[in-house]
Parts: structure tokens; C-alpha cells; sequence
């Protein structure tokens, strides 16, 4: 067995439950974390092509972008006040984020919490209910100094509004929330057809720093195949206004595994889009999700999908490697001196996050909360419904959310830093929980050794290309059985 760097042995017999403490007992000179001196030796990652070994996890079980999922959120029987989970939180350097669930028509692959277009008066009332929230919201985090160090405007399509709500929406983050806009980065999404002129210069007017478009395919037939109707010459005209309002940062969204994708196809659309010279760009797997447009096709497990994506994957980073793209994580690649606007995904290991809207998720340093959550047509509709028609004392408490204790938060940690190409520095990890995730995770961590995914020195941990390849499957494993368990029992609505 490989033992990753700084690693003791895993026990044999049972596995220490995630989170654990480390074992209790004198630790050996041989097992101590103190033995971590000078570089250790790298586990080299398996040939690009090497046949699986027989107990090799599947390469995309699912995409961990924040820890725990939401599906593991349940509703808070007493329904918490927010006053007393922000009482002693630190607020000078909060993250804000405004969710707008509308979007002009519903992509195949997408299980975010959106609703197809807006009946007349809709997103008026929507915004209405947004700037209660942000009132009441802002009331419970008491009279002490408050300062938001990140913005972002996400969905759903924040440009499904016009010029005239953004605006308003602007208004509320920095009048009822207090960002100052101009002075902080600010993300926001955008889809090819809403990314209008007056939206985006009004966007650009306040402050948008970062501006990401949804594309997914420059082929418009596998833009029809990922249920992503669009045209590539509309998809151009976009990105040329996206350039004329001059938002520093562009981001353009890829999907590879998509219905009849060729390597030449895939690397023709990274090549329309490389002509843009985008700051960004994020590389997703196809997922094939319930109660999506193409989760009716949903069923085993497909080997060969997985391999067609993995060798996408391969292509793709090699690709954008090659013309002077930095990787940060398995999806995300920055143009070699573009400046961040914004956290890097996966980055934000602390908590503080400030959710506004139906959808968006808050997290305190002991919970993460957040509304009920729904894919189906008819279920986010009622959400959305309900959501318009509280009145603002409704916004004063928690309603579904999921506790995090000390294991829990080491496991976010952990797999959030691991997630990245930076991976986690293990002395930022013992300044924060007075422990080293090599004790913590000891059998998770020599498991992705023994695989060739982990490798490391004394102070970082770090996945090996392989390794990144497979974060998907990395994520997931270190999820905390009691988090396992949420996540299997929810029933998808
Ligand atoms: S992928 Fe984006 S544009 Fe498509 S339905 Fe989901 S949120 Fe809307």
C-alpha cells in the first residue's frame, strides 16, 4: 500500500468514523504527524489511458461545489432565529449572494433551482419580497459594523431581469445590505440571449467585475442535444457585447459529454471560445440528473460515457494548458495573469455567506440554511409562489438547513481545499481545528494515495492530476455518513 505523504497508516479493522478524532493512544515515532520532515515522495499519477482497477469508484459520482449538499438540508423544527446564529459570527469580511430563479427556457442537464420564464408582475413581486428579506435580513445582524468582501448575482438567469429590476436589484444588495458594490468583486450570470447591451452596461455602471456566460457548446447541435436551444451566431454576438461593456472578467460555461461530441467538435468549441480570450473558463462534465429534461434518458451506470468523458476532460485541460491557461480545480481554468475577480471555485473555506432569494443558501459557522429546494416544474413554482407572498417577520428565521459540528466542518474544509489545484495547506488546517486532516482522514486520504490521486510535502496536500481528474469521485467519498445518509433518504420533488 502507497501511504500519501505525512499519512499514518490507516487503522485495520473499521475506519474512523469521518470527523472523528484521531485515535486516541500514544502515537509511534513511526505514526507521529511530528516524523513530517522534507519533501516526500510523490505518487505519480496512472497513465492517462491505464485500465481501471476493478474496486475504481465511479469517475462522476456528483459535482461537490459546496459541502453538504442541499439535499441533505432538512427543515429546522424550531426555526432558529437569525439574530442569535449571527450573534457571534465575524461580519467584516461576508459573502453576498442574490438568487434570481428565472430563466428563459430550461436546459436539459440543469437541476438548479430556476423556473422557466415569469408571469406578468412575477419578478416585480419577486424583487418586492427579495428587499423584505434583505431588510429583515440585515436587522438581524445586529448594529455592529458589517462588511461584505464579495458579491454575486446568481440563479437561475439574474439577466432573465430587465436593465430597469437589475438596477433594483443593485439597489437592494447596497442600500438594504450595505455592499458597496463598486468596491468589491461582483459576479454575475448570464445567459447568451438575456446578456443585452442595456443590461450589461447598466451591470457594468455598478460594478460588475465578472461576468459568466452560459454557453456549453458553439456546435448547435449539441446545444439541441444538451436541451440548450441556441444559435452559435447568437452566441458570438453575445460574447462581443460582453467585450464592449468591458467587465474585466469573463467567464464562458463548456459542457463536454454531451450526445454525439467528438474530440474534433470539442476541441473546435474551446477554440471559439479561446478566441475571446476569455479570464475564464469552466470545463463541466455532462450529468444526467432526476427530474431534468434529459433525466429521462437516466439509467445504469455507462462505462463507456464515463471514459468518453474522462478522455474529453483529458483533452480539453491539455488544451487550454497548452495556450497559457492555469488550472485551479477539475472545472476551472484562468488565463495566465488575469486577475481574480472573485473566489476561485471551491475557495471559500470559511463561512459567512449571506444567501438573499428563494434557492440561495446562507451559511453560519453552525448552520447552512436555506429555503425548501425543488427541480420539478410544478414544485419550484409553489416555492417561488410562497416565497413572494411572506411577509417580512418570515424572514427573520432559518426554515431548512443542515447543523454543521466540528467534524463536519473539518470535512468541508478538507474537501474544499482539496477540490483545488492548490490543494490544502495543513498548517492553515491545524491553525483552524487544532489538528492535521492526515490524523482526521487517515483512511480516506491513503485510500486516494494507494490510487495515485493524492500526493503532497509535509505542509500541502495536494490532488496529482489524476487525482483532480477524479475530484467527482474524491468529493463524495469524504462525505460524513450522517451526510450520506440525508442525501439517500431525500426524495427528489
Ligand atoms: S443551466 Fe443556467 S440557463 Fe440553463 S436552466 Fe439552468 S440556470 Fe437556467
Amino acid at each position: 500500500m502507497t501511504t500519501a505523504p505525512g499519512l499514518r497508516p490507516a487503522p485495520t479493522g473499521s475506519p474512523a468514523p469521518a470527523g472523528s478524532p484521531a485515535p486516541t493512544g500514544s502515537p509511534t515515532p513511526a505514526d507521529s504527524p511530528a516524523r513530517i520532515v522534507g519533501p516526500l515522495p510523490i505518487v505519480g499519477p496512472a497513465p492517462a489511458d491505464s485500465p481501471a482497477p476493478p474496486d475504481e469508484p465511479r469517475p462522476y459520482e456528483s459535482y461537490v461545489y459546496a459541502y453538504p449538499h442541499k439535499t441533505a438540508y432538512r427543515r429546522l423544527p424550531d426555526r432558529p432565529g437569525l439574530r442569535a446564529l449571527w450573534a457571534s459570527e465575524p461580519k467584516d469580511a461576508l459573502s453576498l449572494y442574490l438568487h434570481i430563479p428565472f430563466c428563459e427556457v430550461r436546459c436539459g442537464f440543469c437541476n438548479l433551482f430556476t423556473r422557466v420564464g415569469a408571469p406578468d408582475g412575477l419578478t416585480g413581486a419577486y424583487l418586492d419580497a427579495l428587499e423584505r428579506q434583505a431588510t429583515t435580513v440585515r436587522e438581524a445582524l445586529g448594529t455592529g459594523p458589517v462588511r461584505f468582501a464579495t458579491a454575486a448575482f446568481g440563479g437561475g438567469t439574474p439577466t432573465f431581469l430587465t436593465a430597469a429590476e437589475l438596477d433594483r436589484l443593485c439597489d437592494i444588495a447596497e442600500h438594504r445590505m450595505g455592499a458597496d458594490l463598486r468596491s468589491v468583486p461582483l459576479s454575475v450570470e448570464a445567459s447568451p440571449a438575456t446578456a443585452t447591451a442595456d443590461r450589461l452596461e447598466l451591470l457594468a455602471a455598478r460594478g460588475a467585475t465578472r461576468l459568466s456566460l452560459g454557453v456549453q457548446s458553439f456546435d448547435d447541435t449539441e446545444a439541441r442535444a444538451a436541451v440548450r436551444p441556441q444559435r452559435r451566431a447568437d452566441v458570438e454576438a453575445a460574447l462581443g457585447r460582453v467585450r464592449d461593456a468591458a467587465i474585466p472578467v469573463l467567464n464562458i460555461d463548456l459542457i463536454y459529454g454531451i450526445d454525439g461530441q467528438s474530440d474534433a467538435s470539442w476541441l473546435r468549441s474551446l477554440d471559439a471560445a479561446l478566441a475571446w480570450h476569455p479570464e475564464e473558463l469552466y470545463l463541466y462534465p455532462l450529468y444526467i440528473r432526476p427530474l431534468t429534461g434529459l433525466g429521462r434518458r437516466a439509467g445504469d451506470p455507462d462505462p463507456e460515457w464515463d471514459r468518453q468523458r474522462l478522455r474529453l476532460y483529458r483533452l480539453g485541460r491539455d488544451h487550454l494548458l497548452a495556450r497559457g491557461y492555469e488550472q485551479r480545480s477539475m472545472r476551472m481554468f484562468r488565463r495566465a495573469g488575469a486577475v481574480p475577480q472573485g473566489a476561485d471555485d471551491y475557495a471559500c473555506q470559511t463561512d459567512g455567506m449571506i444567501g438573499l432569494g428563494c434557492g440561495a443558501r446562507s451559511y453560519t459557522a453552525g448552520l447552512h440554511y436555506s429555503f425548501d429546494y425543488a427541480v420539478g416544474t410544478q414544485k419550484v413554482r409553489s416555492i417561488v409562489d410562497d416565497y413572494v407572498a411572506r411577509p417580512a417577520a418570515d424572514f427573520a428565521h432559518a426554515e431548512y438547513g443542515h447543523p454543521m459540528d466540528a467534524g463536519e466542518s473539518r470535512r468541508r474544509h478538507l474537501i474544499q481545499s482539496l477540490l483545488q489545484a492548490d490543494g490544502l495547506d495543513t498548517a492553515e488546517y491545524r491553525a483552524r481545528f487544532g489538528t492535521l486532516p492526515q490524523d482526521d482522514f487517515a483512511p480516506e486520504l491513503n485510500r486516494f494515495a494507494d490510487r495515485g490521486w493524492l500526493t503532497g510535502t509535509p505542509d500541502r496536500l495536494r490532488l496529482t492530476p489524476e487525482g483532480l481528474a477524479h475530484s467527482d469521485a474524491v468529493g463524495p467519498a469524504l462525505f460524513s455518513p450522517a451526510v450520506r445518509a440525508a442525501m439517500a433518504a431525500y426524495e427528489s420533488k
